[in-house]
């Protein structure tokens, strides 16, 4: 199940349950939508890997308690900002490999 982080992990951005701006990556690392495009370039830093949309986690009971008020988002905040310039040098390093060899 999705931890549902609540904050950005580079500017510490808060990111509710229902933020359309929370993008993640397939390890859940959490980013707002503007770091994600700008600083990060659509690459994690972490993994890089790309990132998605967040899904929304419903709010109401809709179905057999899969919702927030049984599985409440994480409060753990991560706040790692990144080193832009070694950020860039990890995405050259990752962009210069021919997609069907990443
Ligand atoms: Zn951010
Ligand atoms: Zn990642």
């Amino acid at each position: 199940m999705l931890e549902l982080r609540p904050t950005c992990e580079n500017c510490n951005k808060l990111l509710p349950p229902d933020s359309l701006e929370a993008r993640i990556c397939s390890y859940e690392c959490t980013f707002c939508a503007s770091c994600a495009d700008g600083i990060l370039g659509n690459v994690c830093p972490n993994c890089g890997g790309g990132f998605v949309p967040r899904p929304i986690r419903p709010s109401k009971n809709w179905k057999g308690d899969n919702f927030l008020g049984k599985d409440p988002a994480s409060t753990t905040v991560r706040h790692r900002p990144v080193d832009s310039e070694a950020h860039a040098r990890f995405v050259a390093r990752i962009r210069s490999i021919p997609p069907e060899q990443r």
